[in-house]
């Protein structure tokens, strides 16, 4: 084959791979491994998981699909004072929203707690290991920088049998916590810092949410998670960036127990960072515990369970992730391509429905009070065969308070005295008037309809400008509307270093409306997860907690259209 052919097929095979996939097929066409796939997405349950973590997750279980491979799902519970069995079922109940399994591959990096043990103590047989009785500031002290060497810790020399006997009794429960730890003998003037006498294990006397009392010592992330992954057969580790320092010394400890049979490979990519948002855990926590969200899944938050309860849909989610790509360079993306995306999403599958926000009465005065008349709606113009329900018309209907102006400026195309609109899917009305209350606000608007313009009916198709939602006033159901905007007021919220990030919070991130009015079409199938295009106004979906029927409450998913762009401008 000519170099130009080779590079030909090359070219075919890897195109429309991300920079991963190529490197996972490059193994596999190489037959590494046994050409056996297996990943593994290791969350540690000490919070809920995030919009960050889903773009993990499409990478790591999206590339075992890709390549006929497996991925497990692996809990990195190393660390029992922060863990938690909550975040152990909404983890799971994340992943499996978001469309992907795991089978029975569900493991548990406490599984390894006695292999890791025994590993340790064959490392300190082999003198590559030892127990250090230093401060963490001591240790901290003696590390060096990248580049001036670290000094080597007193205890560093200690024989075989005083570090196995001081090991085992740190695990028995007989010293403090932080008075001792066991650290990898390696190279205290190694270029890497990860290299200098890396901490292998700690005293920690938190009981664990699996394994209880049993350990008084917990092996650190870079002591467990290589290991982990070599027990379980997982090929490639696919993590992110600010794991590639790290990367040397999990290969230091795998070497330690890989055969010739396989070898996990780590592979890093850019983590996820989005404007006006936060993706720490520890910050996330913090806005749960200081009550400042209503919970892990308050709507606002950027946790999986959050966009879920606030109404997105797990395919927009991977169409954005889908969209932002995965690369080998740090970057932040504009919140407005989630959006976009779930805009784009809602677009196609949302129903077309009636409710107006913020009601002012019109009364038809020609249309005869007894008199209810069913129109048909269409549930969704963008979607063929979708169908059509029935939205109840009568003499009194509600519109938007908005929607109305005795007075208007020019090119005002919606309820003015003198001039006709159409009401949405029945008919076109010309308006006559309105009743004022003390205050000179308008309280009841009237108006006339012409029988012969009723929707769907030739006399319809008269051009008239505006067209407007309304819902019947003796037909319509009471609802809350919940309207969210972004939790963060600051662009780059996750970076901003010298404000306290309270104070980078939006103060109008929710905004309650207790009397909305909707039609009842849409009272009756207020079902969770169901969404639903508020015409004019934007897609919402029944909250999942709160929601009942007699008290229906809906969250806005996203407006209609990007209202932040043009103020930012
Ligand atoms: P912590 O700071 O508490 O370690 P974490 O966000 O790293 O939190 P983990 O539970 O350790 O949380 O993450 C599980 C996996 O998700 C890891 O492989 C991690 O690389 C990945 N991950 C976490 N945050 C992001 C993000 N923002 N973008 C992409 N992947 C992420
Ligand atoms: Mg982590």
């Amino acid at each position: 084959m000519s170099e130009s052919e080779n590079k030909e097929t090359a070219t075919e095979k890897t195109s429309g791979l991300n920079f991963v996939e190529q490197l996972v097929a490059e193994d596999l066409r190489q037959g590494k491994n046994g050409g056996r796939l297996n990943t593994r997405f290791p969350p540690e349950p000490n919070g809920y998981l995030h919009i960050g973590h889903a773009k993990a997750i499409c990478m790591d279980f999206g590339v075992a699909e890709k390549f006929g491979g497996t991925c497990n799902l692996r809990f990195d519970d190393t660390n029992p004072v922060k863990e938690d069995v909550e975040y152990v079922d909404s983890i799971r109940e994340d992943i499996k929203w978001l469309g992907y399994d795991w089978g029975n591959r569900e493991y548990y990096a406490s599984d390894y707690f006695p292999q890791l043990f025994d590993l340790a103590i064959r490392l300190i047989k082999e003198g590559k290991a030892y127990v250090d009785e230093q401060t963490a500031e001591q240790i901290a002290e003696q590390k060096g920088t990248p580049t001036t060497p670290g000094t080597e810790s007193p205890f560093r020399n200690r024989s075989v049998e005083e570090n196995l006997d001081l090991f085992n009794r740190m695990n028995a429960g007989e010293f403090e916590e932080g008075s001792m730890v066991l650290r990898a003998k390696i190279d205290m003037a190694s270029s890497n810092m990860h290299f200098r006498d890396p901490i292998m294990y700690r005293i920690i006397k938190h009981p664990h949410h699996r394994t209880g009392d049993k350990w008084k010592v917990y092996p650190m992330y870079d002591f467990a998670h290589g290991q982990s992954d070599y027990f379980e057969g997982v090929t490639h580790s696919i993590c992110t960036l600010e794991f590639v320092p790290h990367r040397p010394l999990y290969e230091y400890f795998v070497k330690e127990l890989a055969d010739e049979s396989h070898c996990p490979r780590q592979i890093e990519f850019n983590r996820l960072n989005l404007t006006y948002t936060v993706l720490s855990k520890r910050k996330l926590l913090q806005l749960v515990k200081e009550g400042l969200v209503d919970g892990w899944n308050d709507p606002r938050m950027p946790t999986i369970s959050g966009l879920r309860r606030r109404g997105y849909t797990p395919e927009s989610i991977k169409s954005f992730i889908n969209r932002i790509g995965y690369t080998k360079f740090e970057a932040i993306n504009d919140i407005s391509l989630l959006e976009f995306s779930i805009r784009e999403d809602l677009n196609k599958r949302a129903t077309r429905v009636s409710a107006v926000i913020n009601p002012v009465k019109v009364v038809i005065t020609n249309f005869p009070e007894d008199k209810v008349e069913e129109m048909n709606m269409e549930n969704n113009p963008e979607e063929e065969n979708s169908g059509t329900h029935v939205i109840p018309f009568t003499r009194e209907i509600y519109i938007e308070r908005d929607d109305f102006m005795e007075n208007p400026p020019k090119k005002f195309f919606r309820m003015t005295p003198g001039k006709e609109v159409r009401l949405k899917s029945a008919y076109i009305v010309m308006c006559t008037g309105c009743k004022k209350d003390e205050e000179g606000n308008v309280t009841e608007i009237y108006c006339e309809y012409d029988p012969e313009t009723k929707s769907g009916m030739p006399g319809s198709m008269r051009k008239v400008k505006g067209t407007l939602h309304w819902v019947s006033a003796s037909h319509c159901v009471d609802a809350e509307v919940r309207l969210y905007d972004r939790l963060f007021n600051v662009e780059n919220a996750s970076e901003v270093k010298d404000r306290d990030f309270h104070e980078l919070l939006n103060p109008d991130s929710i905004k309650v409306v207790s009397n909305a009015k909707i039609e009842p079409y849409l009272a009756e199938n207020a079902k969770p997860l169901e969404h639903f295009q508020f015409q004019r106004i934007g897609y919402f979906t029944p909250d999942s907690k709160d929601s009942k029927p007699g008290h229906l409450v809906f969250n806005r998913t996203i407006t209609l259209k990007d209202s932040w762009q043009k103020i930012n401008k």
